[in-house]
């Protein structure tokens, strides 16, 4: 008998079949005596279009009243798959992210777990029953509820599975696996058979949607091993594991492409010492993330200025700017500018640490497409740049054609 701990995203419940279908599948499982614990995210669109309803009343509504809003999404998903497998008789019960015991911190919409009471979860499954917990959300020591961050179900999976020692964990999603790119975005991008943690993150957290990039992290830190595959077929998935030695064979795994990002520019920033620390201090003290940033030379000689630009996720904007506007007198800029019209497109590869010419080459290739580059970031394992939004996918499909096509 092995617990197993089973992930099913929005499109894998968007409907009463889809949830049928994955009804069937746990069945299977459990009929062949597994344990099994299932986490559900909201059925697909259903979370957008609550944020949607809250922001018709203000632009940036309360985080606290936003996760008990968002949380309701994943609660009519165990529910419902809770009472589809009853129908089915199969023993099962679901809980909410509180009631299966995930406690964080209380950083509204962007919650991190701080630990897992499973007692209530061995309980159900000692009992017999399929164990349903809803994906995305926790709560605080107060009991204040939380969420833990856009496509946050991965992580409740991936963090019950370490808190659970489960024997395996399933990412079942509307792909085979992870690709050498978003096959939505380029056709002839391959399945992996295998990723590594550090090679899965830095693709997560440029972009590729795939996985959230915070249960990577999680999965890393605890040695969850987990599987990547379809909720539609029965293929091998991508399994999602500590580096091994002959992954740096290959010197380019993906490419990433992220439309959800968002320039801003501070136009005549003081050029002295404790003014971007100031800056990027409030910005985090806010929990919003600043991915690259430039500065550009300064100007003037009396008193120095600099044009500093950096990067943020799309639906940061309006809080940053509210940030950004109450230091406006303090730190004393000129113009704030936002530009939405990016798209970030990386390429990963821990074969990067030991082959040289790449950044050339990709640099190349976007010369060839007559593609402008606004920003370059780069680590060990990953090259990163700022395009224009219109020309970000066509770019994708030649920097992966170059590289892996
Ligand atoms: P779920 O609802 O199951 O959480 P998501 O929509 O969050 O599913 O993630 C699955 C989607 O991720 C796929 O439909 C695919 O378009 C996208 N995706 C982005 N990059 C990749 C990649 N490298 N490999 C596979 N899928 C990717
Ligand atoms: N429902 C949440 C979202 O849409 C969490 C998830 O799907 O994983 O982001
Ligand atoms: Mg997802």
């Amino acid at each position: 008998m092995s617990l197993i701990v089973q992930k099913y995203g929005g499109s894998s419940v968007a409907d009463i079949d889809r949830i049928r279908n994955v009804a069937n599948r746990v069945a299977e499982y459990r009929r062949r005596g597994d344990q099994v614990v299932v986490v559900v995210s909201a059925m697909k669109g259903v979370t957008d279009n609550l944020i949607g309803m809250a922001k018709s009343f203000m632009p940036v509504p309360s985080e606290r009243e936003m996760d008990v809003l968002l949380s309701t999404g994943e609660q009519t998903t165990i529910a419902l798959l809770a009472i589809a497998l009853q129908s089915m008789d199969i023993s099962a019960a679901s809980l909410t992210g509180a009631q299966a015991g995930i406690v964080t911190d209380g950083v509204h919409s962007k919650a991190k777990i701080l630990n897992i009471t499973p007692e209530k979860i061995h309980e159900l499954l000692d009992a017999g029953n399929v164990t349903i917990v809803a994906g995305f959300q926790g709560q605080t020591s107060e009991g204040n509820i939380t969420t833990l961050g856009r496509g946050g179900s991965d992580l409740t999976a991936i963090a019950l599975a370490a808190a659970l020692e489960a024997d395996l964990c399933q990412i079942f999603t509307d792909v085979d696996g992870v690709y050498t790119c978003d096959p939505r975005v380029v056709e002839s991008a391959k399945k992996l058979e295998e990723v590594s943690y550090d090679e899965m993150l830095e693709l997560a957290s440029l972009g590729a949607k795939v996985m959230q990039s915070r249960s990577v992290e999680f999965a890393k830190k605890f040695g969850v091993i987990f599987e990547v595959r379809s909720s539609l077929n029965n293929n091998p998935g991508t399994i999602v594991k500590e580096e091994t030695k002959s992954m740096e064979d290959v010197v380019i795994r993906g490419v990433s492409l992220d439309k959800d990002q968002a320039k801003i520019t501070l136009v005549g920033v003081p050029d002295r010492p404790g003014v971007a620390s100031r800056i990027f201090q409030k910005l985090a003290d806010s929990a919003i993330n600043v991915d690259m940033i430039v500065q550009n030379i300064s100007h003037g000689t009396e008193t120095p200025a600099t044009d500093l630009s950096f990067t943020i996720d799309k639906p940061d904007v309006a809080k940053a700017l509210g940030v950004i506007d109450a230091m406006h007198e303090e730190v004393g800029f000129g113009n704030v500018l936002t530009d939405e019209n990016i798209g970030k497109l990386s390429i990963v590869g821990v074969g990067m640490r030991s082959h040289s010419g790449v950044a050339a080459k990709m640099f190349e290739v976007l010369a060839g497409a007559e593609v402008n580059i606004q920003m370059i970031s780069t680590s060990e394992i990953k090259i990163s740049v700022v395009i224009d939004l219109d020309q970000s996918e066509g770019a994708t499909k030649e920097v992966h054609n170059a590289f892996l096509g």
